[in-house]
């Protein structure tokens, strides 16, 4: 599962996507400094992990990971192929979530695009790229749909009432996932589109140092802004936080982020809201070799969870050995919650819960 960070040039993108990858994106001030896509993979921060370490003492702990794209480029202009754009559009159709980066900070120095600092402005120039290529993507559609419409074709009538709904929401600037649809019209005829603005949001608002813990006045704006569209509004000082990782203990980092008045780094909030945005969880396996936690999307099965270690796992599936996170802590080790009788076995129906620790047995 991949999330994708767009917004405009010099707002922060490749700095947050340092930030977050460690990986060392070329990051300069001018438009244009990340011509290719940059993937980084992230670790997800879980305390329960640690938890589980102190408990086992594995030799190797193993943390969840989502991968992140920095996609560069995004400029007004960008569906008709401004400045590489189509290209870029194109990477963000291949990611499933985003984050969408807006610029909230003040900085003479660090030019801005469009010359001035204004959020909603920049949010709306980014969404109209977006809206326009999936008019593109819902036209060319529609085009079809109602050639085979004209031969009587019911289920084809059905579609292009429902491809119109879309088109004319884009056409009146409003998103995909915002156009008013029943659940059915969505899975059915929406969904298999893959629509950009159809992918779930986040918005990043790169804010000052001051603000780090309190935000600020573009930040209000660009949550009234989205107040609609149900979405997660993160605060995060890129910049300090770049130079936050630059620090070579952990306590020094702890220090500099309570100065800020923040416990924990805004990546970190971040990562595990992209995690949410990405429907994703977590359960974990735990023995004195590794401990790890392991994604699945919610409401999987026991069987597609083993699939996630290996394919084999899946084919095979026996049964589950389930002990919830709680017990495992109360208990305090496996053969202690097996003495009490908490260890439960589960067949191929068990849906697995977030933090559940778990065995499987499987045939090879
Ligand atoms: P991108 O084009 O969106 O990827 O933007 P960059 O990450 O390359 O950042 C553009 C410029 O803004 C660089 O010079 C960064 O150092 C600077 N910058 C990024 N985040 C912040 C911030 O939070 N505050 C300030 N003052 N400058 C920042």
């Amino acid at each position: 599962m991949k999330a994708g960070i767009v917004g405009l040039p010099n707002v922060g993108k490749s700095t947050l996507f340092n930030c977050l990858s460690n990986a060392k994106a070329q990051s300069a001030n001018f438009p244009f400094c990340t011509i290719e896509p940059n993937i980084g993979v992230v670790n997800v921060p879980d305390e329960r992990l640690l938890k589980l370490e102190e408990l086992v003492d594995p030799q190797r702990v193993l943390p969840a990971t989502v991968e992140i794209v920095d996609i560069a480029g995004l400029v007004k202009g960008a569906s008709k192929g401004e400045g590489l754009g189509n290209q870029f559009l194109g990477n963000i159709r291949e990611t499933d979530a985003i984050l969408h980066v807006l610029r909230c900070f003040d900085d003479e120095n660090v030019v801005h695009v469009d010359g001035s600092v204004d959020p909603i402005r920049d949010k709306e120039t980014i969404d109209m790229e977006l809206q326009l290529k999936d008019l593109e993507t819902v036209e060319k559609k529609l085009d079809k749909v109602k050639r085979a419409g004209k031969t009587g074709n019911k289920d084809a009538l059905k579609e292009a009432t429902v491809l119109g709904k879309v088109k004319s929401g884009l056409e009146s600037g409003v998103s995909v996932r915002a156009i008013d649809l029943s659940k059915e019209e969505r899975d059915e005829f929406v969904r298999p589109l893959q629509f950009i603005t159809d992918k779930p949001v986040m918005y990043v608002c790169n804010v000052d140092e001051e603000s780090a813990a309190t935000g600020n006045a573009y930040v209000e704006k660009v949550k009234e802004a989205v107040t609609d569209e149900n979405a997660e509004v993160i605060v995060l000082a890129v910049g300090t936080e770049a130079d936050i990782t630059e620090l070579d203990t952990y306590e020094e980092r702890q220090m500099f982020l309570e100065d800020l008045g923040l416990k924990e780094p805004g990546s970190a909030k971040l990562i595990r809201g992209a995690y949410k945005l990405l429907d994703l969880e977590t359960y974990f396996t735990a023995g004195e070799k590794e401990v790890r936690a392991w994604t699945i999307p919610v409401g999987a099965s026991a069987p597609q969870a083993a699939g996630v270690i290996h394919t084999d796992f899946e084919k095979g599936f026996i049964r589950a050995e389930v002990i919830s996170y709680a017990d495992y802590v109360n208990y305090g080790s496996e053969a202690k919650v097996k003495e009490a009788g908490k260890m439960r076995i589960e067949g191929k129906d068990y849906v697995v819960k977030d933090g559940d620790v778990v065995h499987f047995r499987f045939n090879v």
